[in-house]
């Protein structure tokens, strides 16, 4: 069967089976499934925590970048008390360089709600974890499959993959009926037994195996369920993504000087990106007021400023256009409209002081500048 149209839908089944692919997909896992920091954790300790926190870092960011940052998070704040305990500005500071703040500080306001003194109230059903801040679908069912054994599936970009060569569906995998289709194939296929194990496995056959270029079907462990690998079709199914229109940004941040030192603004809550964290003052470009992120700047500021440079940033689905600008001033009370807090930094704190890779970018280029 040969899938190239949405109104070809209720024909998605599966053909092959499913004790079969089970089986296949959980031998290769449980024995050659990638070493994990997180997942020798599990093993040791069986402590759901380790699971949310690695999966929280997971999202939108790679295992290299994450390893070391797990580690150094758990060496500070071992247990969900601790991280619950712990302050803001703390946690912003271990998870330096993974940008998407906003994931840690839910993760922290869910610690806060699950744990008291003396005990910790885990949630343990998918529909259960949805309901913690920060929690969506595709982290509800990877934490309590993986924790608490419930039969939840997890549909991610390389499980849409798996799913579009084994039932030779040639249609973008982002298509939302698809989505929606592809969640009740999985949620019959996945393991009673050890959902944890096939969430992981399946994952992992699309990350390490049935890549989108060049799939290793010869190492491939459910080949013998596979329609794309039979016909040859691997590289027409899936089709390529439909492209989402990226918004564009353009962006001042304004780098205020007082002699050795530099002030830090914390963003506001209801700022677009980047909410609470210490940085440059951030407004929008071309705007007349220029207001943006929860800042107001009055004019007469940013005309006393110099320009030093600028930069192209990703954050999210965002791609950013920033200019960098620097004001000396001598005064230390600024008025420039912010409602929201300042604090002093000496020159050589800063860098530690900058969380978010955009302000990190920015000090960079004030770093070179001859200003
Ligand atoms: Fe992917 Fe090839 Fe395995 Fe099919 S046989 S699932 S195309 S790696």
């Amino acid at each position: 069967m040969t899938i190239k149209s949405l109104t070809q839908l209720d024909q998605i089944k599966l053909h092959f089976s499913k004790a079969v692919f089970r089986h296949r997909l959980l031998t290769w896992y449980q024995s050659q499934g990638r070493s994990l920091p997180w997942r020798e954790d599990w093993v040791k300790h069986k402590d759901p925590y380790h699971i949310w926190l690695s999966e929280i870092m997971l999202q939108q960011t790679v295992i290299k970048a994450v390893i070391p940052v797990y580690k150094r998070f758990l060496k500070r704040l071992p247990t969900l008390r601790d991280l619950a305990l712990a302050t803001d500005d703390e946690v912003r500071e271990l998870v330096r360089g993974l940008g998407y703040y906003r994931r840690f500080s839910f993760l922290k306001k869910a610690a806060e709600l699950l744990s008291t003194s003396n005990k910790v109230t885990w949630p343990k059903t998918a529909k259960d974890w949805l309901s913690l801040p920060g929690v969506g679908p595709y982290t509800a069912a990877a934490v309590s499959s993986i924790a608490f054994n419930d039969r939840a599936a997890v549909l991610d970009g390389n499980v849409e993959r798996v799913l579009c060569r084994l039932l030779n569906v040639q249609l973008p995998p982002n298509l939302p009926q698809l989505k929606k289709r592809f969640q009740s194939i999985v949620d019959e296929l996945i393991d009673d037994k050890a959902p944890g194990d096939f969430n992981q496995g399946i994952m992992e056959l699309g990350q390490r195996i049935c890549t989108p270029t060049q799939p290793n079907c010869i190492a491939c462990p459910v080949s013998v369920c596979c329609t794309a690998f039979v016909k040859k079709t691997q590289s027409i199914a899936p089709q390529p993504k439909l492209k989402t229109s990226k918004v564009d940004i353009a962006l001042n941040l304004l780098i205020v000087k007082n002699g050795e030192h530099t002030i830090l603004f914390q963003r506001p809550n209801k700022a677009k990106f980047l909410k609470e964290s210490w940085g440059f003052v951030t407004t929008s470009l071309n705007s007349d007021e220029l207001i943006g992120d929860g800042f107001t700047l009055n004019q007469k500021v940013l005309q006393s400023a110099k320009k030093i440079g600028s930069f192209k940033h990703n954050i999210t689905n965002h791609k950013i256009a920033a200019s960098v600008w620097v004001l000396n001033t001598k005064k230390t009370n600024l008025n420039i409209g912010l409602e929201t807090g300042a604090k002093k930094v000496q020159d050589q704190l800063i860098e530690k002081s900058l969380i978010a890779n955009l302000d990190r970018k920015a000090w960079k280029i004030y770093s070179h500048a001859s200003v």
